[in-house]
């Protein structure tokens, strides 16, 4: 077993994972002067032939974009980014409705995951202070020594020590299961009874099958696709459906059969061929909520990214959180001046709360398919705002989520007042309406037929909301 260590003064610092977040939370290191080593499980996917890995696509928002441009990368990945300036939701009847995103002139991205990733290696490895271990995929490690052991392909084990160990190593991370033998770690994991697929909807005639500076929505309560566009002019479909009814579809007429019923507008611009192909190419993915409290072990080691907080991705934060991260933790190592053991638990103190709240706040937009629902809502609002600078209260905490860097947690504490004053002020609509309403009757008794009239008026605009 090889064992190598740093000779220098410099404190050495591991990253464990060269994902997005590890990739980005390098440079951030680097960039202090750190001796910055990241290991990887996976090969260089610059070099690879596929690249495995989540979601094709991702959308990058203002917290992505700032953690990018404090490694001065912000320009280039927006530059090979899609703007989104809207949802646009797909009826089932085929009519499309956009719904705005912020204000006037405001979008967020799509952005090719393995691009951005690739993107985000290249841009650590330009710092002397680096070195990339590709092939190391962590097996071990000391809370007490701070030595790692890493497995290689080859059979091969390596061992390795450092002053700080940042686990940016993902969901399933191997860096946390130290934490759980550790007391007092708080820690749960939810898989949601979804999964999703991808597919892909290639361009017509050379150009993008559908508008393409939206994310397309097609909700249908219990079922949801989504389609995110790339610059080879395809889009990325995402299906999200719960798994029993993944499998219950088993040959390619009922794949048809089902897109009939459910997104018939998406058959031609997919095709036939592919749906009944690619439907069954791989089983529908899991999607997991993970949760974990501190996110450090005193002044060794430290938890980022999905390692510390995977999240549904529903509210298309997961990645911009993890961005975040990295963000909150160097604004930390300024104030503390480096000093891990104040910082690491100060971190822990500032970001748990935060990640957690992006984390209900996804899994809320999950159970409740209230997304759509508040966002058809918003759609009726935004319209009449959007040719103006202002956020329409309803929308304000959606807004702060993407457009802004205000913490997740107030933004969660802004997002339950507001569905207070919500619900009170259709408490008050529906009271006012009913004893309007039996006003008019009493002075006016109308016909059987038109008795029925207004309750259904008012039902039908209630629903409304509900289905675009
Ligand atoms: P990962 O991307 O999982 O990277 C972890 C890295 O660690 C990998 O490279 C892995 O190979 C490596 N690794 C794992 N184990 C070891 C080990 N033992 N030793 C060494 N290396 C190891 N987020 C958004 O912000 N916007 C979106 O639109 C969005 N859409 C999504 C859609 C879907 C369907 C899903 C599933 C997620 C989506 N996300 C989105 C979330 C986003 O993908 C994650 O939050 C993000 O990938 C987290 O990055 P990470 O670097 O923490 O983890």
């Amino acid at each position: 077993m090889e064992e190598s260590s740093s000779t220098s003064t410099q404190k050495v610092v591991a990253v464990v994972g060269g994902g997005l977040v590890g990739a980005l939370n390098a440079c951030f290191l680097a960039k202090r002067g750190f001796s910055v080593e990241v290991f990887e499980a996976r090969e260089d996917i610059r070099k690879a032939q596929i690249v495995k890995g989540r979601s094709i696509n991702l959308a990058l928002s203002h917290r992505g974009r700032q953690a990018l441009k404090h490694v001065g990368m912000e320009e280039k990945i927006v530059s090979q980014g899609i703007p989104m300036h809207a949802r646009m939701i797909h009826s089932l009847g085929g009519k499309q409705s956009p719904i705005p995103y912020g204000k006037k002139g405001q979008y967020i991205l799509s952005v090719d995951r393995a691009n951005l990733n690739k993107e985000l290696l290249s841009e650590a490895e330009k710092y002397s202070n680096m070195k990339l271990n590709f092939d190391h995929k962590l097996k071990d490690w000391s809370a007490e020594t701070g030595l790692m052991t890493f497995d290689r392909s080859d059979g091969s084990k390596q061992q390795i020590r450092a002053d700080l160990i940042v686990g940016c190593d993902g969901a399933f991370s191997a860096i946390r299961k130290q934490f759980l033998r550790c007391g007092r770690f708080d820690y749960s994991q939810t898989y949601i009874p979804h999964g999703y697929m991808e597919l892909t909807m290639p361009p017509v005639n050379g150009e993008f099958a559908m508008k393409p500076n939206y994310l397309h929505i097609w909700p249908r309560n219990t079922f949801m696709m989504i389609a995110l566009p790339n610059l080879d002019k395809t889009f990325t479909c995402t299906l999200f459906m719960p798994f029993e009814e993944f499998e219950k579809i088993t040959t390619g007429d009922e794949v048809i059969e089902f897109f009939q019923k459910q997104f018939p507008d998406s058959i031609p611009l997919i095709g036939v061929d592919a749906l009944k192909r690619d439907y069954f190419r791989l089983p529908g993915q899991a999607m997991v909520s993970v949760k974990c409290c501190p996110y450090h072990i005193g002044d060794k080691c430290v938890l980022m990214g999905d390692a510390a907080h995977a999240v549904v991705p529903f509210y298309g934060q997961g990645m911009n959180a993890g961005f975040e991260d990295c963000i909150v933790f160097d604004e930390i190592m300024d104030q503390f001046s480096e000093d891990f053991s104040v910082v690491l638990p100060e971190y822990s103190r500032v970001r748990v709360p935060d990640d957690h709240a992006i984390a209900d706040l996804a899994m809320y937009n999950y159970i409740e398919v209230r997304f759509i629902q508040i966002s058809t809502l918003t759609m009726r609002i935004l319209i009449n705002f959007s040719t103006t600078q202002t956020v329409p209260f309803v929308s304000l905490y959606c807004f702060q989520v993407t457009f802004t860097r205000t913490r997740y947690h107030e933004a969660v504490k802004r997002w339950h007042w507001q569905n207070k004053v919500i619900n009170c002020g259709l408490l008050f609509s529906v009271t006012g309406g009913v004893l309007g309403a039996s006003y008019v009757l009493i002075k006016n008794p109308p016909s059987v037929n038109k008795l029925i009239t207004p309750a259904e008026e008012m039902w039908n605009r209630l629903t409304a909301v509900r289905t675009p």
